[in-house]
């Protein structure tokens, strides 16, 4: 049995259906991220972990045992919000401490713990503060503090980082990442950034509608996104999609890209389908059989790369590249190993 098992799961608002058929399993000591676009039900399943939302079906197991009827604090499941949730009025040693006065552990059992998870997270000269004394960020450690000094079984993270400032975010993260290599805890964490979930995630899965798209390693997902859903949804910018209509397929393996012939043995293109390719696997040096020349119609400069903007007929064309362009019309590379393939249901055909 997994360390975490969800079975079936379905929950509704009224007639709203936010969570669909959820099925999942995580192993021990797994970082795993919730990744999808907002209102997608990521925040109802981190509640109905928590036991803040009732589960309408299915089960949820947590080493061998059954979640859905136990009370949320019989969980051993501490949950770390994205606005903080500290108490104003008392000061960092007391937020953190919060949950442990119950705990039947005496003072300096208390002091221990609090000292030492305020040690791991770098707090230790704040805990006589206020909350309102600290920046975003100290906050953040502080509402984790609390969370680590429960010693839960399951940490669940709803989009912590999303209140902080873009550098702030950046550090938190590599903090987080560090916390989960000490701790080896499991963690569900929530976001909507792709680059949390493929900086932070053992696996990630990938959320649309209160369903799951696809579940698997940041690599995985990266490299072969089961459809077109995941495929734009990972990688920035997204990936280019070209529509082959049906007029532009030749044969029942090859068919017309840029003018050009392309050929993929063994396949059967009936219909129409679309054909992928990521904005940094199009080359401006490495000549590939799909050449095709355009103009520019945008450079955007990120510094250490830039972000071509051109257009081929009336399909928009995302090219990353680190060259120095001063040309307005240049030839693009398409190698053919780098397309993928989706049918007209937008699911990854076969090649
Ligand atoms: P996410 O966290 O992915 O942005 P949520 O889980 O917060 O998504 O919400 C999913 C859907 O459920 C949304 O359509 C939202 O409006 C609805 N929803 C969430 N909580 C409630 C609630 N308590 N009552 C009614 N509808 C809700
Ligand atoms: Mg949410």
């Amino acid at each position: 049995m997994a360390f975490l098992e969800f079975t079936d799961i379905d929950k509704s608002f009224e007639d709203n259906n936010v969570v669909s058929n959820f099925n999942l399993k995580v192993e021990k000591g797994e970082f795993i991220v919730l990744l999808g676009p907002s209102g997608c039900g990521k925040t109802t399943l981190l509640r109905m972990i928590a036991g803040l939302e009732k589960i309408d079906k299915g089960k949820i197991i947590l080493e061998n045992s059954l979640l859905n009827d136990l009370l949320p604090s019989k969980r051993q499941i501490a949950m770390v919000f994205q606005s903080y949730a500290l108490y104003p009025h008392m000061n960092v040693f007391k937020n953190i401490s919060f949950g442990l006065t119950n705990d039947k552990l005496n003072k300096n059992e208390i002091k221990d713990k609090v000292l030492e998870t305020a040690k791991i997270l770098k707090i230790e000269e704040l805990l006589d503060r206020k909350p309102k004394e600290l920046s975003g960020g100290q906050r953040q450690r502080v509402a984790i503090g609390r969370a680590i000094t429960r010693n839960p079984k399951l940490f669940l993270f709803d989009e912590p980082l999303s209140n902080l400032d873009a550098a702030l975010r950046s550090e938190m993260r590599v903090e987080i990442s560090k916390l989960h290599k000490k701790l080896k805890s499991n963690i569900i964490y929530v976001t909507h950034d792709q680059i949390e979930a493929m900086t932070l995630a053992d696996k990630i899965v990938i959320m649309n509608k209160g369903n799951i798209e696809q579940f698997g390693s940041p690599d995985d997902i990266y490299n072969n996104p089961k459809n077109i859903f995941v495929a734009e949804f990972i990688g920035n910018p997204k990936m280019n999609i070209i529509k082959i209509d049906k007029k532009d397929i030749k044969d029942k393996d090859t068919f017309n890209l840029f003018n050009k012939s392309i050929k993929f043995e063994n396949s059967n293109f009936e219909n129409g389908f679309y054909v992928g390719i990521r904005p940094e696997d199009i080359s401006l040096e490495n000549k590939s059989e799909i050449a095709v020349e355009v103009n520019i119609e945008l450079i955007e400069n990120l510094g250490s790369e830039k972000i071509i903007f051109t257009y081929f007929n009336s399909t928009e064309i995302r090219i990353k590249s680190s060259k120095n362009i001063k040309d307005k019309k240049i030839t693009i590379y398409l190698p053919k190993n780098k397309l993928y393939l989706f049918d007209n249901n937008k699911n990854r055909l076969k090649t």
